[in-house]
């Protein structure tokens, strides 16, 4: 990539372009497909998703795992899995990604925007009481940056209100809570292999079943609405049309390169670690002067280093902060915008101010984070927000 203007003014100085997210590839993706083709398996429910489908449940304590072509089809999946109609109630954060919310709409569901911690971007679990009602059928929590939610106070209000607890662990993979694998606690997850995410095939989900219950359903759905599982596995004689469905299977394609990936998942994932906890120890300085806030997250949670963030003072601190990245070369990027405040639904939405969401809004910030990253970059990109701290905030 060239970037002439910025260089031509000043070529001596000019550090080489730093992106905020690079795939990494294995090595082994292009042999594992190649596999594939010669197995002349190409379409859904291959040898290589029987492999990665084994590998998480085996690996995570999964109950029953399904590929989907995104954790957007997962989500949908989920909003058919627990009955969704129209007038039902689903709390979801405000601070997430849209199909987070509109896997529901799809179904006719009224979308409540519940308000993030005031220390992280997690749904504020203090407030969901105040918005349960009898129509409520679901809390779906979002693992933001693959740091887990209060997983015992949520299970505890979903089961004295008898409501489905649904994970968007979207960005949660390898992640734990007291132990347990993120996605394996509530009655569903949905995790993503987006490019964007610690392993990936480039567009690519999963849905989670933990619920005994809706695991027949599930299978079901994925395939048209038909018992075609059933019918592949010799179960019965011929496959028909049984319930609501859609086509949630990704290709064999994908799941060879998403198994290259997960070959690969420790050294991938130690390796983000590292860079996290340079960050970490790089601008610990900052925050202990208060003059950027660091994530923060209890003892009971092992998070997976999918996003370092820092959090601004204001909107035009960060602002500010992103220009003198860019000056440097280096690309940050802000997150969500509160979904509470969207055009589609603010109009919807019933008044309530939700202050956090509006802050991450505003004030979060995501530095560069991929495996390729080097020691050398971290340190170019902290030394870059001190300069810029200690020059323009008190
Ligand atoms: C990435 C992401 C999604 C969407 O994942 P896709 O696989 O692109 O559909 C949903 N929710 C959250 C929280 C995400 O980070």
């Amino acid at each position: 990539m060239s970037h002439p203007n910025i260089s031509n003014q000043n070529p001596k100085t000019q550090a080489s372009p730093l992106g905020f997210n690079k795939p990494h590839f294995t090595g082994s993706e292009i042999k594992y497909i190649q596999e594939a083709i010669s197995n002349s398996k190409i379409g859904s429910n291959g040898v290589f998703t029987q492999k990665c489908h084994q590998f998480f449940e085996t690996e995570y304590g999964f109950r029953k795992v399904f590929l989907t072509p995104s954790c957007t089809d997962a989500l949908e999946m989920c909003a058919l899995l627990i009955d969704t109609k129209e007038g039902d109630e689903i709390i979801v954060p405000s601070y997430t990604f849209v199909s987070t919310a509109n896997a529901f709409i799809l179904q006719g569901a009224k979308i409540i925007f519940a308000d993030s911690e005031s220390n992280s971007p997690n749904i504020d679990i203090t407030t969901l009481e105040a918005l349960i009602t009898p129509k409520t059928k679901a809390i779906v929590c979002v693992h933001y940056a693959g740091m887990a939610c209060d997983m015992d106070a949520l299970l505890n209000l979903c089961n004295k209100y008898q409501l489905y607890l649904i994970e968007d662990a979207a960005q949660a993979i390898d992640s734990f809570y007291k132990g347990k694998a993120l996605g394996s606690i509530g009655h569903l997850a949905a995790f993503s292999f987006h490019e964007t995410k610690n392993i990936t095939c480039g567009e690519g989900g999963m849905l989670v079943v933990n619920d005994e219950r809706l695991i027949p359903r599930a299978e079901i759905i994925r395939e048209y609405g038909t018992n075609r599982s059933q019918f592949l596995r010799g179960e019965i004689a011929q496959y028909g049309w049984m319930d609501k469905g859609s086509s949630h299977m990704p290709s064999e394609l994908l799941a060879a390169f998403l198994f290259a990936q997960l070959e690969c998942l420790t050294k991938i994932q130690s390796q983000r670690m590292i860079h996290w906890n340079q960050y970490e120890t790089l601008l610990k300085p900052l925050h202990n002067q208060g003059l950027i806030q660091l994530p923060e997250m209890s003892e009971s949670i092992k998070h997976n280093a999918h996003i370092f963030y820092i959090i601004c003072q204001d909107k035009s601190q960060r602002t500010a902060l992103v220009n003198a990245l860019k000056a440097a070369n280096i690309n940050a990027v802000f997150h969500y915008n509160a979904l509470h405040q969207s055009t589609y639904f603010k109009d919807k939405h019933d008044g309530r101010k939700l202050p956090n969401s509006d802050k991450y809004t505003d004030c979060l910030l995501r530095l560069p984070l991929y495996y390729d990253l080097t020691s050398n970059d971290v340190q170019r990109v902290t030394s870059t927000i001190t300069q810029f701290s200690n020059k323009h905030i008190s």
